[in-house]
C-alpha cells in the first residue's frame, strides 16, 4: 500500500478536496488503482446532522452514508462510487474506540488518544484501502494544520508513515500565498509558519500545492523551496480555475504525475487524459447559452447545492452550451411578484431537495408557474414532493393540501411520513438513504431518458407521497412513472407538458463529468428546445 497525504496550511476553504481529487485523477490517468479517504476531525458521526450551511450540502453515497462534500468531488473526479468507509470522522473513530473499550477488547490498558485512537485511524485507513483494492489511497485531512482536532489524524499518519517504510508515503501540503499590498507582493511566511507547524509535529511535506489567485513567479517557488526545504520543482502553483475540472491538467503541466510516481516508486507510465480533455473541450465551446433557474432555501452558500451545480457543468461539457444558473430564494418570491415575471423568462427550472417549512411556498408557486406556462421543470425530492402538493392544490382543488413535514394537521396530506419513519427518535442516519432500485413505466418521457426501465438511484429523505391520492393524479393528468420495487412513488410527470418530471431520488449525486446525468441533460435539452420555439405552447389541460 502506498499512500498519500493532504494537508492544508494557513486557511481552509483551499479547495484541498479538488486537490486531493485532482491527484487522484492524474494517477488514475496512469493506470494506478486508487482511492481516497477524506478525514473530518469534527465530532459529529456522519454530515447527515449537519445545517448545509456550516459544511455545504451532505452527499449521499449508495450504501446510505451521508458524507462530506468532498465525497462528491472524489467520485466525479475519479469517476468511481465510493462507500462510507471513506469518510472517517473524529465521532466515528472515538465511537469505535468507545464501543471496544466496553467490549473489553484493550485488556485492561489505559485507552488514550496514543496509541489507541491514533491506532483505529491507521486500521481504518488500511482496511479501506484494502477493501478497494486500492495500490494508492489518498487520505485528506479537513481542517488546517495547527488545528487541536486534526492533531489524533495527522500523528497516526506520520506513524503509518514511519512503519510503510521509505518510499511508501508522500505528504503534500496546500497552502494559501496571497497576494497583498499596492505592488501586489505574493507572499510566503504563512506558507512557512504552516509547514513549520507541521515539521514540529514530524511531518516533512514531499510537496507544496501553493493556491492563490495567480501563478506563483519562479522566484517565490525558490523562496518556498528554500524556506520550507522542498525541492523547487515539487512547488507547484495552483490558481484560480473558471472551471475546477482543469486542475488536474494544471498538476500535470508541473510534473506533479512523475514527482509523485518517483516518490512513491510507481511505474512513470504516460497518463491518458484524452476523455478529460474533450469534456474540457466541449465545455468551453460555449455556443450559445440557457438559463435555468433554480429555487432553494440555501441560495447564499452555493456549496449547498454542490452536486446540482457539478451536473450542470457536466451538462455544459457534454453540450457545448452555457448552463447560466439564476438563483432565487424561495422565500422572496411570495413577497415579490417580480420574481415570478423573471422566472417566467428563465429557459428551465430546477426545485432541488429540502427541509421545513421556510421557503416551501415560494417553491410552490415557481411550480405553478412552470406547470401553467410550459417551462421545463425537475423537481428534486422535496421539489418533487412539493409538486405533487402544488398539483393537489391547483388542479385537485384541494386548497390545504401540504405535506406533514410543514403542516401536521393538513386534511390533504399529499405527502407524508413513511410508516417505519413514525416510531424514530434519533436524526442520525434514520431517512431513507442510499441507492435503491426503481422501475420505470415504459413508454413514460423518463423511461425514455434513462433508455431504460430499471434504475439505481440515491435517496435521502423521510417522507413520501401517500397512496391515497394515487388515482386522482392519474385521473388528472399527472402519471406515475417511477416505483421503488416496494410500491413508493419515485416519478411523477405530465405527458400533457414539454418536460414537467419530479424524482422522489437525487439524480445530482450520480452525475460525472464524463457521463452527465441523463435528468439534467434532459432538463436542459428541453431548456433549450423552448428558446427556440418563440411560442408558448399549450398549457396542460386541467389547469386551475
Ligand atoms: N424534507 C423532505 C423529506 O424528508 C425532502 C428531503 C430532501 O429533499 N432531501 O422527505
Amino acid at each position: 500500500m502506498k499512500v498519500i497525504a493532504v494537508s492544508g496550511g494557513v486557511i481552509s476553504g483551499l479547495g484541498k478536496g479538488i486537490t486531493t481529487s485532482s491527484l487522484g485523477r492524474i494517477l488514475k490517468a496512469r493506470g494506478i488503482p486508487v482511492t481516497i479517504v477524506k478525514i473530518d476531525p469534527y465530532l459529529n458521526v456522519d454530515a447527515g446532522t449537519m445545517n448545509p450551511y456550516q459544511h455545504g450540502e451532505v452527499f449521499v453515497l449508495d450504501d446510505g452514508t451521508e458524507a462530506d462534500l468532498d465525497l462528491g468531488n472524489y467520485e466525479r473526479f475519479l469517476g468511481q462510487s465510493l462507500v462510507g468507509t471513506h469518510n472517517l470522522t473524529t465521532g466515528k473513530i472515538y465511537r469505535s474506540v468507545i464501543d471496544k473499550e466496553r467490549h473489553g477488547d484493550y485488556l485492561g490498558n489505559t485507552v488514550q488518544i496514543i496509541p489507541h485512537v491514533t491506532g483505529e485511524i491507521k486500521r481504518t485507513i488500511r482496511e479501506v484501502a484494502h477493501a478497494a483494492g486500492a495500490e494508492v489511497v489518498l487520505v485528506e485531512v479537513g481542517g488546517t494544520v495547527g488545528d487541536i482536532e486534526s492533531m489524533p489524524f495527522l500523528e497516526a499518519l506520520r506513524e503509518l508513515s514511519y512503519e510503510l517504510g521509505e518510499g511508501h508515503m508522500a505528504f503534500v501540503h496546500t497552502t494559501l500565498v496571497p497576494v497583498v499590498g499596492p505592488v501586489g507582493e505574493a507572499k510566503t511566511k504563512p506558507t512557512q509558519h504552516s509547514v513549520r507547524e507541521l515539521r514540529a509535529i514530524g511531518i516533512r511535506p514531499n510537496l507544496i500545492i501553493a493556491r492563490g489567485l495567480t501563478p506563483l513567479a519562479p522566484e517565490i517557488k525558490a523562496k518556498i523551496s528554500l524556506f520550507c526545504d522542498v525541492p523547487p520543482e515539487a512547488v507547484i502553483s495552483v490558481p484560480d480555475q473558471s472551471v475546477i475540472y482543469e486542475v488536474p491538467l494544471v498538476l500535470e503541466a508541473q510534473g506533479v504525475g512523475q514527482l509523485l510516481s518517483q516518490l512513491l516508486g510507481l511505474p512513470d507510465r504516460p497518463p491518458d487524459h484524452t476523455t478529460w480533455k474533450e469534456f474540457l473541450a466541449t465545455y468551453r465551446r460555449g455556443e450559445g447559452s440557457v438559463e435555468i433557474a433554480v429555487v432553494g432555501k440555501y441560495t447564499e452558500l452555493r456549496d449547498a447545492y454542490l452536486s446540482h451545480i457539478e451536473a450542470f457543468h457536466h451538462v455544459q461539457g457534454h453540450l457545448g452550451k452555457d448552463v447560466r444558473l439564476q438563483w432565487y430564494d424561495s422565500e422572496d418570491i411570495p413577497k415579490n411578484p417580480n420574481l415570478l415575471a423573471r422566472l417566467e423568462r428563465a429557459d428551465g427550472l430546477l426545485v432541488p431537495g429540502g427541509f421545513g417549512a421556510r421557503g416551501v411556498e415560494g417553491k410552490i408557486r415557481a411550480i405553478q408557474l412552470a406547470r401553467t406556462a410550459g417551462i421545463p421543470f425537475l423537481g428534486i425530492c422535496y421539489g418533487f414532493q412539493m409538486q405533487a402538493v402544488e398539483f393537489a392544490r391547483n388542479v385537485l382543488g384541494l386548497e390545504r393540501a401540504n405535506t406533514t413535514e410543514v403542516d401536521a394537521g393538513t386534511p390533504d396530506p399529499v405527502v407524508g411520513l413513511l410508516e417505519q419513519q413514525k416510531t424514530l427518535n434519533d436524526l442520525g442516519g434514520t431517512m431513507r438513504l442510499g441507492a435503491q432500485r426503481i422501475m420505470l413505466t415504459p413508454g413514460s418521457r423518463i423511461a425514455e431518458i434513462y433508455g431504460r426501465t430499471e434504475i439505481w438511484e440515491r435517496h435521502r429523505h423521510r417522507y413520501e407521497i401517500t397512496p391515497d391520492y394515487f388515482e386522482r393524479f392519474r385521473a388528472n393528468g399527472l402519471a406515475i412513472t417511477g416505483k421503488s420495487v416496494d410500491g413508493r412513488v419515485e416519478a411523477l410527470e405530465l405527458p400533457a407538458h414539454r418536460f414537467f418530471i419530479g424524482v422522489q431520488y437525487h439524480p445530482e449525486f450520480l452525475s460525472r463529468p464524463e457521463s452527465p446525468h441523463p435528468l439534467f441533460l434532459a432538463l436542459v435539452r428541453a431548456a433549450l428546445a423552448r428558446q427556440e420555439v418563440a411560442s408558448p405552447v399549450a398549457a396542460p389541460p386541467t389547469v386551475a
